[in-house]
């Protein structure tokens, strides 16, 4: 008989272990940039609570970069409208303060895109699955737990019990253990607390399954931990990427900024300022593309380089040309700068260097190939 590694029933480039917010949140963005998923919960239903919880001005300024924030705060009034008509449920949801109109007034880039948004965990949820809903690369198996895994240098087999007592394997290039507190993925994987990957760079870890006990802001940490795992996954699966993405992930992680303001940076790492442009309403968040975006604020700078290069490396880039923004220049600082698919930024100068290799220098280093 062949190792659980060999007999498997279910092939996945990626399988996310946990539908809650931060797994639904990880499986949706992979849908995004492509990546087919299985995600794996174990409860047959996102369960009642009223427990609340406050996604903070950088968490909804990322769910504006993906496109689902007015979704989000649309169905927040509406489930919330509905569950107040019963008794036995808290009025949960509120727009704390600063209202959008306080965000534009103040334009200098210190500002989120969105105000912060509260509500219970169960709309959070309901609302992040039925995102998945629309992407059809996302396949949600309600009343699958997670048992164990077996990870080799190929990849992962993820062996689940569904609630016919029906065990399943599960082969996958990569696992997500996006589970609760128990951290069973975690245990199971070795993973040192403090590391966010196992060490063999085949299982990252994100949320609750991570989160120390102490931990403030849980849930924009969380939301963090997905968008900066699923496009370090996509980098990997599309073939562009290096496994230091993993490594680099697993060592420390983004922190979540959010609280009040935040001093406006460029410098690698940072997340990209959020300035409203001339027309009044739209934010530099949304000038971001799906994947990579190269935002350059220079009518003369010849990017061409960087596409073509970003091309021959398979690294979907969008080019955007921010040109007479000259406030939004000037708080941005630099002419050309490279966004990762996570709105933080990769590398920034002031003109294109002017050879082939520097180019491909700059797009292999954010992608994981420097040294
Ligand atoms: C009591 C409590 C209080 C909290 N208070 C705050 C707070 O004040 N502020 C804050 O920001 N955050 C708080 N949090 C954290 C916050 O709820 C989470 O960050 C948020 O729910 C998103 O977490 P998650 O998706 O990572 O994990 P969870 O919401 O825990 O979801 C994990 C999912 O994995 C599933 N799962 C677990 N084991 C398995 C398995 N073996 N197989 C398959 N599926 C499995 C679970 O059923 C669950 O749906 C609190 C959490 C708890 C429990």
């Amino acid at each position: 008989m062949g190792s659980v590694m060999e007999n498997f029933d279910h092939a996945t480039p990626i399988v996310v272990v946990g539908g809650g917010a931060v797994g639904m949140l990880t499986a949706f963005q992979l849908g995004r940039l492509g990546v087919p998923c299985i995600v794996a919960e174990q409860k047959l239903d996102i369960s009642a609570s009223t427990k609340s919880e406050t996604l903070n001005g950088r968490s909804m300024e990322i769910f504006r970069m993906l496109g689902i924030s007015d979704d989000f705060r649309t169905m927040v009034d509406a489930l919330d409208a509905q569950e107040s008509a019963n008794e036995d449920w808290e009025i949960t949801s509120e727009t704390s303060v600063p209202s959008m109109a306080e965000l534009t007034a103040e334009n200098d880039g210190t500002w989120f895109a969105e105000p912060a948004q509260t509500c219970s965990t169960t709309v959070l949820e309901r609302f992040l699955r039925r995102m998945c809903f629309t992407k059809p690369s996302v396949e949600i198996r309600h009343g699958w737990k997670y048992l164990s895994h077996e990870e080799g240098p190929e990849g992962v087999t993820a062996t689940f019990i569904d609630d016919c007592w029906e065990q399943h394997a599960v082969k996958s290039q990569y696992l997500v253990g996006a589970d609760d507190c128990e951290a069973r993925v975690r245990k199971n994987c070795g993973a040192e607390p403090q590391k966010y990957c196992s060490p063999e760079g085949r299982v990252v870890l994100v949320g609750e399954s991570c989160a120390s006990s102490q931990e403030a802001s849980r849930i924009n940490q969380g939301v963090e931990d997905a968008v900066n795992a699923s496009w370090r996954l996509a980098a990997l699966l599309q073939a562009y990427g290096s496994d230091q993405l993993i490594t680099s992930y697993g060592e420390s992680k983004a922190q979540p900024d959010g609280k009040g303001r935040c001093k406006p940076s460029t410098s690698p790492g940072s997340r990209v300022p959020h300035i409203t442009l001339t027309d009044g309403k739209t934010s530099t968040i949304d000038l971001l593309g799906h994947e990579w975006t190269l935002i350059s604020s220079s009518a003369l700078a010849n990017t061409d380089a960087f596409c073509s290069v970003a091309d021959e490396l398979r690294m979907p880039l969008k080019l955007v040309k921010m040109v007479r923004e000259f406030h939004a220049h000037s708080i941005l600082g630099y002419n050309l700068v490279l966004v990762r698919p996570d709105g933080r930024v990769a590398w920034r100068g002031q003109e294109v260097p002017s050879g082939r290799d520097q180019v491909s220098d700059i797009l292999q280093e954010a992608t994981g190939w420097g040294n």
